[in-house]
């Protein structure tokens, strides 16, 4: 696919480029904080799954994340598994969010202060296969959970990207655990195509004498239980919200190039290209015609693959 052609089918793609956000996620933490004042009064905020990096950009943006009480600094510390290019303003861990070593080098960072916010908008590679891309994500949205637990302050807020499958009422039930106000938004900029759609937690609030762990409840076999069977007050109803000006572009409309008579198009690169992507190695056989033949090193035979966003 051309550059013109991913451009013309993305608007929010196209957007992020043009205003130097280095992924066009950046707009769904601009309209979750929209609707919900995430920023106001933040101190410390910690990104967790941040490569490339536009929700870190959003949040260290001075604008963005208004001064707390006092005046004081605002610390952001960025966690991904991959590198990413430095960005002023944010401290970089590489690392893995399921590791509790990660949980002390954020709250190290932060000099043994809890965090006021933390945002996830972690994912796995998409294996394309519905039930397994979903179970995958609800074990990183408790990894998020089970590491925010460990940094957060009480009444605190954290936000994690969610897929809205069979088994959300589960997710929704272990996070109403810790926070009073649980609602599960759907910015604008996300694709009503894509069952994904965000959680923002409100309020945190651990049940009395709860130590952080790392262990993993949906593993454990005293959940059996479907969630989903639960009738009456038994079953949490988490308010569903679309956010974002309602006048704004449409993630799964096609717009013309052109937005303004009389503005000529002009391709904007990438804000930040990835470092390292895995699909470099699939792009240099696929131009050199060698993706299906026979005599390719075994590790780089690729019929076809796909690409994921939402
Ligand atoms: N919010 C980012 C932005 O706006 O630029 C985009 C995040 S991207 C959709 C998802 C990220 O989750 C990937 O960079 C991936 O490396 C990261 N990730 C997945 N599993 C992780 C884990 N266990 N620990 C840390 N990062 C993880």
């Amino acid at each position: 696919m051309g550059r013109s052609s991913k451009d013309k089918r993305d608007i929010y793609y196209r957007l992020a480029k043009e205003e130097g956000w280095r992924a066009r996620s950046a707009f769904k933490l601009l309209q979750l904080d929209h609707e919900f004042n995430l920023f106001t009064g933040v101190n410390r905020a910690v990104d967790l799954c941040a490569a490339p990096g536009s929700w870190s950009q959003v949040l260290s943006r001075e604008e963005k994340v208004e001064k707390g009480e006092g005046g004081e600094e605002v610390k952001i510390v960025a966690v991904d598994l991959q590198a990413m290019a430095p960005l002023p303003g944010v401290t970089q861990i590489q690392g893995d969010i399921t590791k509790v070593s990660t949980a002390q080098e954020i709250i190290r960072h932060f000099e043994g202060q809890p965090a006021d916010l933390v945002v996830c908008d972690g994912a796995p590679d998409v294996t394309g296969l519905h039930d397994v891309d979903e179970y995958i994500q609800a074990q990183l949205l408790l990894a998020a959970l089970n590491i925010t637990t460990h940094v957060l302050k009480p009444g605190g807020t954290f936000v994690a990207k969610i897929f809205r499958g069979k088994d959300v009422t589960l997710l929704y039930s272990q996070l109403k655990i810790f926070f009073s106000g649980v609602t599960c938004a759907k910015p604008r900029s996300s694709r009503n195509s894509s069952i994904e759609a965000f959680v923002v937690c409100q309020n945190y609030q651990p049940p009395e004498g709860y130590v952080p762990n790392m262990s993993n409840p949906l593993l454990d076999h005293s959940y059996d239980v479907d969630f989903n069977q639960l009738e009456g007050p038994n079953r949490v109803i988490v308010p569903f919200l679309a956010c974002g000006d309602l006048s704004a572009f449409d993630s799964d409309r096609t717009y013309p190039l052109q937005l303004d008579a009389g503005k000529q198009y002009q391709y904007t690169p990438p804000t930040q290209p990835p470092i390292h992507p895995p699909y470099q190695q699939a792009c240099h056989l696929r131009k050199n015609n060698l993706l299906s033949r026979e005599d390719a090193p075994t590790d780089c035979k690729y019929t076809s693959f796909t690409t994921s966003g939402a």
